[in-house]
């Protein structure tokens, strides 16, 4: 791809949205995430995976855009919570529970890294527990929750929606442009 169109794209990143992804198994859904944050322009993903299962990306479902993204992954949440409060983020973890914000009141014009959790159980009660807030997408229907990859779009949409009515300027630092460039080019 040219470089002119890669720098583009990276002037278009947010430096204070990021996406932890936590135990998702689903081939998938970890695709359709990375798809949809590469769409939302969140370039860093923080994948949180005890059990060193390593990335399973469908690509058909991608369409690469791992490829485009920075992906670190984390054998604990609390390693991967280190290194995010180090890069001053607050974190968000993701939960149906009563006590969760909706989306729709919580203040993603700050630097946020949204947790989201397994397809079975959720993001891990010891994870919450260590995050700062707990925020869910309000459900209306029969059914109690929502596909992850789903919710993905539905909380990063929200927060670009956020971030560009209250005009927020965030973008990734000229170093990690110019060192995305070198490995994208
Ligand atoms: N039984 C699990 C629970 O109670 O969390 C359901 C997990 S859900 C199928 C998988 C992931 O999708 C969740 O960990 C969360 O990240 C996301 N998710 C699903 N519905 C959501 C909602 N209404 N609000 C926020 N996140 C949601």
């Amino acid at each position: 791809m040219r470089r002119g169109r890669i720098e583009e794209v990276l002037r278009k990143r947010w430096s204070g949205l990021a996406l932890v992804v936590e135990e998702v198994k689903n081939p998938h859904n970890i695709s359709a995430i990375l798809r949809t944050a590469d769409a939302a322009g969140v370039q860093n993903i923080f994948i949180v995976d005890p059990l060193g299962e390593g990335l399973a990306v469908n690509e058909t479902i991608s369409t690469g855009a791992e490829k485009w993204l920075t992906i670190r992954t984390y054998y604990s949440a609390k390693l991967c919570f280190n290194d995010l409060r180090d890069m001053g983020y607050r974190i968000a973890a993701t939960a149906l529970r009563d006590d969760a914000v909706s989306i729709y009141d919580y203040d993603f014009t700050r630097r946020v890294a949204i947790v989201l959790g397994n397809e079975k159980n959720g993001v891990r009660s010891s994870t919450i527990k260590m995050s700062d807030d707990i925020i869910k997408i309000p459900m209306r229907g029969m059914v109690q929750s929502l596909n992850v990859s789903v919710s993905a779009g539905i909380i990063l949409f929200e927060a670009i929606r956020q971030r560009t009515a209250s005009g927020v300027e965030d973008p990734l630092s000229e170093e990690e442009i110019k060192n995305l460039i070198e490995r994208l080019k």
